[in-house]
């Protein structure tokens, strides 16, 4: 039988016993019952409270023992009343009586245990919630209790106590509302049965001057009994030995805060019921307790406050703080780059920012996984903090990117701090037991002026990092909103954001650059370069825009409109009989992720009337070896459709060549770096010499980029290189250059011996 199909059968048997008890007429079998259920009850308490382990078996203890001594009150009453039929006052049956109440309080106070470290507010809050309760008793019972003191002291002090350990008890259970957050059935139960047993305990006293209560009297013993089997039922349930758990904040509940206002209504409510029925008002005893009350609320009031204080002070302290390395968060920087943005610095200094990314962060969170990620995290983020500059402001930005907020007096000196950073970071870093070396780059940027814009401030150290990307010695800086090192440093985010609207207003310009037959020396095809010119700036080289466009995925307007810009002018070019007759325009990994391309595609060749092989699409050797499905597919579709599909910048990218077996690609342009120093380097001729081997043992057709001398010219005649592009044969530059018949690019240095019969042409770059 399962515990949940026994427990409504016997409180069914307990409502059945009480329903009995409540109409057996009064004498002695019914109190004969009483004893034996009270006796039954205490028993239950007891064996349970002997068998409990753990914090709460003291409480327990005591609550039985209370159980106990009120049980016994109650035997030796009857057997007073009923047997000897005397009735004494005060007797043997006080005495037991008395004894249980500190005896329950003090269990009910060991089975709600206190919340540790705090200030006992719920003590506060326990006198507001009982304040009205205790006015009643005082009034109702223990005033009129104590007025025959003068003929019978013994007995008024007797009957004095009950009143005094009601309110005792009524003070715990408001206690243990205020101190307890959550509790289990059992100690539901538990405040239930002391709360009935206090309840018929006052009504029995109020009985002697109420004449309807003492008209009933006899159902107040049911309403013990009831106390009684409460407590039992709470002594045995599974959840008695489990402490409830204390209310962590202090913080009133709605319940708690709905007897509290109950509670002090009843002060004036029996001021004006006391009025109003022309008696005795009892103005001293409302008001003192009002000045507790108030005195109370004060205390408590005054605590809410700082408790108020003190939570605001921590959210203010969370909002800027990286919960993962205790560091500033983003907010902290910017924040801290506002402040010193704007305040006058110490002399002639100025706020700057240096954004540190590290290098192999990725790599340690595919390998080693996200929880040995955020020790590296935790870890660089002691090794900055631990020899930080004086009054410097270090924080994590977001995932592996942290920042340094420093003044300085000139921007080597912000340069310096950079590169302190990458040594101390180069060393490796110890994470769980063994030590992890991840390299780091850094990106900074130093205010002109105070006042200074921090938000430009942080957007320049921005693009510095994205510049840093590309150096060997992983340090850019940018000083006045363009970087001092390779390659633009514009306030990135400012040009990104403008993009699309320069798309839409016409901005970009494309470049072409001739791609050349080695061999024959004529131009075979051309190469759209995208430039911006932009209103502010200028005119903007793609290196400005193109790689963070790809990175934030704006780069879908700037394709189509190379695209479509290429196609109309290769249409141009063939109607007038020039030589280039095929473009070539560069994609990203966006573009290629984005199904949409291959229709975009089609609908542009359509538009300008050219056939498939018009059109080469240029993909750089590191966006081909990533192994996206979506990629692969659109790439074949393109191949499909009939354009030339060419690895740009072979050789600079890292990884496998498995792309070259898996995917459609039909040329190959041999990255600059192995064509500039072919000649006085022989390892990159070597690679140069087998790249063309390779190439053209896979069938492909390959190009050289960055060709800038005749010489070099005449190298990749001899390796058997089948095109060329470089300044030596023709810069990038309007399209105009290329309108002659025959192509009028840097004839110069093209060969003048009689050309070897050219390797047959890829439709990519050579004229249909
Ligand atoms: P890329 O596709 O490898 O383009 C060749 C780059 O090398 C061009 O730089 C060109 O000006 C430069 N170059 C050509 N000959 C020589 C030479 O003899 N010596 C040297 N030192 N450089 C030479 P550019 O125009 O700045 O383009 C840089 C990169 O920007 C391109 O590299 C390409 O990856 C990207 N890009 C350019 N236009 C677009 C575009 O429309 N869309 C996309 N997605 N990327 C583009
Ligand atoms: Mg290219
Ligand atoms: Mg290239």
């Amino acid at each position: 039988m399962t515990a949940l199909a026994t427990i409504p059968r016997t409180a069914l048997a307990v409502a059945g016993l009480l329903v009995v008890h409540a109409v057996l007429p009064v004498g002695f079998w019914r109190d004969v019952l009483y004893v034996a259920v009270g006796v039954a009850a205490t028993v239950a308490t007891a064996r349970a409270a002997r068998r409990s382990t753990g914090p709460l078996r003291p409480a327990w203890v005591l609550l039985a023992l209370g159980l106990a001594a009120w049980v016994l009150g109650d035997t030796i009453w009857t057997v007073l009343e009923r047997v000897l039929r005397t009735d004494p006052f005060p007797s043997l049956a006080d005495v037991a009586y008395l004894a249980s109440y500190p005896l329950l309080a003090a269990g009910l106070v060991k089975a709600f245990p206190a919340p540790a470290g705090r200030r006992p507010v719920w003590l506060l809050d326990a006198v507001m919630v009982a304040s009205g309760g205790l006015l009643m008793l005082w009034l109702l019972v223990l005033r009129p209790a104590l007025s025959g003191w003068a003929e019978d002291p013994v007995a008024t002090t007797v009957g004095a106590l009950y009143p005094a350990g009601d309110a005792v008890l009524l003070l715990v259970l408001a206690r243990s509302f205020a101190a307890v957050g959550t509790r289990s059935r059992a100690h539901q139960r538990t405040s239930a049965a002391v709360g009935v047993i206090m309840l018929a305990d006052v009504l029995f006293q109020l009985s002697s001057t109420w004449p309807v209560l003492d008209a009933h009297a006899y159902l107040l013993d049911t309403l013990w009994l009831l106390g009684y089997l409460l407590l039992a039922a709470a002594a045995r349930h599974p959840s008695a030995s489990r402490v409830p758990a204390p209310d962590p904040d202090g913080e009133l509940s709605g319940v708690n805060l709905a007897f509290m206002i109950g509670s002090v209504c009843v002060l004036p409510a029996t001021l004006i019921v006391e009025a109003l029925r022309g008696g005795p008002v009892h103005l001293v005893e409302v008001c003192s307790v009002g000045v507790v009350l108030i005195v109370v609320f004060m205390t408590r009031f005054g605590g809410l406050l700082r408790q108020m204080s003190r939570q605001h002070a921590r959210l203010d302290h969370l909002a800027v703080t990286d919960p993962l390395t205790g560091l500033a968060n983003a907010t902290g920087v910017a924040r801290r780059l506002e402040r010193a943005a704007h305040e006058p610095g110490a002399d002639g200094t100025l706020p700057a920012v240096l954004l540190v990314a590290l290098d192999g962060y990725r790599d340690v969170v595919e390998t080693l996984g996200y929880g040995v990620a955020d020790d590296l995290l935790r870890a660089v983020a002691g090794v900055l903090g631990r020899d930080a500059e004086p009054g410097a402001t270090v924080g994590r930005m977001g995932r592996d990117v942290f920042a340094l907020a420093i003044d300085v007096t000139a921007p080597e000196e912000a340069e310096a701090a950079a590169r302190r950073l990458l040594d101390r970071l180069a060393a490796p870093v110890p994470v769980r037991g063994t030590d992890l070396a991840v390299g780091a780059l850094v990106g900074v940027a130093v205010a002109t002026a105070r006042p200074a814009s921090a938000e430009a401030l942080a957007g320049r150290a921005d693009a510095a990092l994205s510049v840093a990307r590309g150096l060997p010695e992983r340090v850019a800086l940018d000083r006045t909103g363009g970087c001092d090192r390779a390659g633009s440093a514009l306030p990135e985010a400012d040009l990104l954001l403008g993009l699309a609207a320069g798309v839409a207003r016409g901005e970009l310009v494309v470049h072409y650059q001739p791609v050349t037959s080695v061999h024959g020396g004529t131009v075979i095809g051309a190469e759209a370069l995208v430039r911006w010119q932009h209103p502010e700036h200028g005119l903007l080289g793609p290196v400005a825009f193109v790689p963070g466009a790809e990175r934030t995925g704006l780069v879908r307007p700037v394709t189509l409109y190379v695209l479509d810009a290429a196609l109309a002018q290769c249409a141009r070019w063939r109607a007038t009989g020039a030589a280039v007759s095929v473009v070539s325009v560069n994609v990203s990994a966006h573009d290629l992720d984005d199904p949409r391309l291959v229709g975009d595609v089609r609908a542009a060749l359509d538009r300008h009337g050219l056939p498939a092989d018009a059109l080469g699409l240029e993909v750089t050797e590191t966006m081909a070896m990533r192994d996206g499905v979506r990629a692969e597919r659109t790439l074949r579709a393109l191949a499909d459709l009939g354009v030339q599909l060419a690895v740009d910048d072979y050789g600079v990218g890292y990884g496998s060549l498995d792309y070259l077996r898996r995917l459609p690609f039909t040329v190959l342009k041999v990255d600059r770096a192995f064509v500039a120093p072919a000649l006085e380097d022989r390892v990159c001729a070597e690679i140069l010499r087998s790249t063309v081997d390779l190439g053209h043992a896979l069938g492909m057709h390959v190009v050289a980029e960055g060709v800038e001398d005749a010489a070099t010219l005449a190298l990749l005649r001899d390796l058997g290189c089948d095109a060329a592009q470089g300044w030596a044969l023709g810069r990038p530059g309007p399209a105009s250059a290329l309108d002659a018949p025959g192509g009028a690019a840097a004839p110069a240095v093209l060969p003048t011996q009689a050309d070897a019969p050219a390797a047959p042409a890829s439709p990519a770059t050579a004229p249909a």
